[in-house]
Formats: structure tokens, sequence, C-alpha cells
């Protein structure tokens, strides 16, 4: 007897944009059958099919996080991924974390890069049912070069480190590129731009020649394997537009040319703002410096204009939120960029679902297979206790997401039992300051001049 269920009486918000409308939604086996009357015909030919009675809730697709690091483990600093973690642990934490995103609602999400490329594990297991997860499509290490990234000197010269690998000339890049194809790259990711330490004040600068990036771009095409990459600032972006890149992540700083190239070529771009949003709207309550909250602030200006210029010529913008660090821990932000869309980019809120749903189905490789509740897509969807086309962020809110269903089966959302500390695994902190004159109790305490240095080169 196979899967059979009808979710009866509930509003559907179908994933595509279109306004929501009453309808039953009838699933079998893996996949939505059929929505609507057709489904009432239909199930009356199914004796085995449950019947759920959804009344006052809206039935839509599962969130699709677009740029999520399943193997970080909610880190508060990159020395952090780079040095303390271990292989099969971070592999086995991950699969922990994995069913917190279930329970808020997450049945896909694209990570680009994991510690010790581990996420390609974690996928095959939740592929074959050994654990209980999202979709997953993922990358295998970050490509970068010596002086990439967001971690400025952390970086090394060589080889590979936490989640990326440092390929340096023509011949690391080809056998590092069909090596990730063979591992099982879903995607191949490149750290584009990087922060340049002596230099930081410019933002991310373009770490790679135009050469190197048509190489990669051509390698990974030739093995079927899409490109992304980690693009801040208009050269790294126009570069990557050049080049072929098939995802932008940040996309910030474009100027006309290169929004102009990334519009005719119609490259999807998930800013992933949430970070930034999150220390702009609650860094004075974590005690993050007002220097900081504005730079973030003005990250997120600075790109409106092109942002909604990309947005208006129907370009996808994807909803990532960056999970995997502590000022995103897995679970409870995944919604949140659909604010950031709406607050920023004048969405109205079922743009910005479709941003997370339909849209986001092309980051799992699935685009028209997903992401949308329409008959013969997959049945990735989600009951939730109230209208999120009025108020995506009740999305986030505790107990409102009432049932997940991924592939057609329920997921069970009983909270995870509570995980002890690991050994060895946080960086240990000293704390803020201690000054002198905090000492003998007049002042408060300063922020130290360590931890701005930490927050400055955290991965964004
Ligand atoms: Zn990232």
């Amino acid at each position: 007897m196979g899967n059979a269920f009808l979710l009866e009486n509930g509003t559907v918000i179908d994933g595509t944009g279109g306004a929501p409308f009453a309808a039953p939604v009838l699933v079998e086996d893996d996949c939505i059958a059929a929505v609507g009357n057709e489904a009432l015909m239909r199930v009356l030919h199914l004796q085995h099919a449950r019947r759920i009675d959804v009344s006052g809730m809206t039935v839509m697709p599962g969130l699709i996080d677009a740029h999520c690091h399943l193997s970080f483990d909610d880190a508060a600093s990159n020395p952090e991924i780079f040095y303390l973690r271990r292989n099969a642990l971070s592999a086995l934490v991950a699969a922990y974390n994995a069913k917190k995103l279930l329970r808020a609602g997450v049945t896909g999400i694209l990570d680009p890069d994991s510690v010790f490329e581990n996420m390609v594990d974690v996928r095959d297991a939740i592929e074959a049912g050994i654990t209980e997860g999202p979709r997953i499509s993922c990358g295998c290490y970050a490509l970068i070069t010596g002086a990439g990234g967001t971690a400025g000197r952390l970086i090394n010269d060589t080889g590979v480190t936490g989640y990326y690998k440092v390929v340096q000339g023509k011949d690391e890049i080809v056998a590092e590129v069909r090596r990730q194809a063979k591992v099982g790259a879903d995607w191949i990711k490149v750290h584009v731009s990087g922060i340049v330490p002596r230099y930081a004040h410019l933002g991310e600068q373009c770490s790679w020649t135009q050469e190197e990036l048509d190489l990669i771009c051509d390698l990974a095409h030739d093995l079927g394997v899409p490109v992304m990459g980690h693009c801040r600032g208009t050269v790294s972006s126009y570069r990557a537009a050049r080049a072929g890149v098939d995802l932008i992540f940040h996309g910030t700083g474009m100027d006309e040319r290169t929004t102009e190239l990334v519009i005719t070529r119609k490259i999807p771009v998930c800013p992933t703002f949430t970070f930034q949003v999150n220390m702009v709207d609650y860094g004075h309550r974590l005690g993050t410096d007002p220097a900081f909250v504005k730079l973030f602030e003005r990250e997120i200006t600075d790109s409106v204009e092109s942002m909604r210029r990309l947005h208006a010529a129907g370009v996808p913008l994807l909803a990532g939120s960056e999970s995997g660090f502590s000022m995103v821990p897995y679970g409870h932000w995944h919604f949140r960029e659909m604010e950031v869309f709406m607050r920023y980019y004048g969405m109205s809120s079922l743009e910005a679902i479709h941003c997370a749903t339909g849209a986001g189905a092309f980051a799992l490789k699935m685009a028209g297979r997903t992401g949308v509740v329409a008959a013969g897509m997959k049945a990735d969807i989600v009951v939730v206790d109230g209208d999120p086309s009025r108020d995506v962020r009740i999305l986030g809110e505790p107990g409102r997401i009432r049932q997940v269903y991924v592939d057609g089966q329920a997921v069970d959302l009983s909270p995870p039992h509570e995980r002890k500390p690991l050994g060895g695994w946080r960086m240990p902190s000293m704390g803020q300051q201690l000054t002198r004159d905090f000492a003998i109790g007049h002042a408060a305490p300063a922020q130290s001049a360590a931890s701005l240095e930490r927050t400055k080169i955290e991965e964004l």
C-alpha cells in the first residue's frame, strides 16, 4: 500500500508568487498528485488515503535555504572552524543540526562549502535514509587563492584548511575541479573575492584573473557541474559573470556595467543579508561596536538599487541565511531573508516567499521539480498555523510549523534531545578587556580590540 493523504480545508500558497487560494492537496507516494477539484475526484479512488484536516492553516512549499553551512555548528569564529573541528564528529553534529532545519520548515538547502567537505557524506546519508534531514545540494572545499576569502591573514598560502582549498595556478585548478567533480560536488564553489588585510577599507577585492575564472567554469561545465561564486565588489561579480558562473552569492557593490551583465545572463543572485540585518537589528544588544553596525547596514543599503533592478528585470533572487554561525543559529532565522527582501527591495510577501521556495529550487538543481505546490512536484510541503502572506515572520515563530513533509514523508517535529558540550570544540574566549578602570569599578568593560578584529574577519 503506497503513501497517500489529502490535506483538506486549508489555504494554499503555491510558491510561484501567486495569491493564496483555498484548495485540497493530494499527495501520493513522494509527489503532489493533484491540487483542487482534481484532488477531490482522485482521492475517491484511493481507499487507503488518509484525510488530514488543516482548517485555518496554510499549505505551502517547504523553505529552501540557498546559503546554509550545516557543518559549521553555529561557530563564533573562523579559527574554531579552521582548527578545532574533526571530520567524523562534525558530520555527526551536522546530522543532529539537520533536524533543527526540518523543524523550522526547511526542506532543502544549498551548502556551499563544509569542513573536510563532509557535506557530500551527510547528503548521501540523508538521501539513503540513514539519517533525517532536508534535501542537500552541496559544494566541496571552496576554491580560494592565497589572497582570498573573508578570513584575511587566516587564509593559508597552500593546501586545505577548514572549508577551503588554496589553488595556485592552472595545474592546481585543473586537478582540484576534476577531483571535486569525482568526489560528488553538486556545485563548484569559488571565493571570487577576499579581504586583503592592509586594504580592508576598500572592501573585498577580486582575487582571481579572468583567465583563472574562465578555466574553472569551462572545466566544471565540461563535467556537468555548475559553479557558484562568492562575490563582493563589482569586479568580482563582473568577472564571475563573464566566466559563466551559474549562481552569485552576495553580489554586493555591483556597478551599472556589472548589473547589466548579470541581467543579460540572468544569473541568479543569493544576497544572504540575514547575517548583516541581524547585526543591524540586534547588534546593540550583543555589544557590537556601533561602527560595525553602520558598516553592515551600509553593505545592504549600498546594494539596494542594483538588487531592485535585478529583481525588476526578472533575475531570480534566492533566500539564504548563512546559518552555521553564532549570529544565525540553525533553525532560528531561515525566514529572515524574506523580511529583508520586503524591507529593502520592496517585494510583496508572496514574491519573497517565492524567492525562498519556487525560485530556491534552482539552488537544489531541482527547478520545476520542487518548491511549488502543484501536481507533479515533489511533496516537500509545510503546514503552517496562520497566514505567512500577511506576515512572513510567523514562519519563524515556535509552534507555527505544524507539519513538514519531505518526499511526502512526515517529519517527526518533537524537539531534538538536548546535547552536551563537546570537549575542545569551541574557541575559548577570555571575555572582554579588563581595563584598570573597570577593575576598580568606574567604567563599563571596553570592547576589546581582539574581539573587534574577530568580527571584522568573520566569513560572511
Ligand atoms: Zn557562506
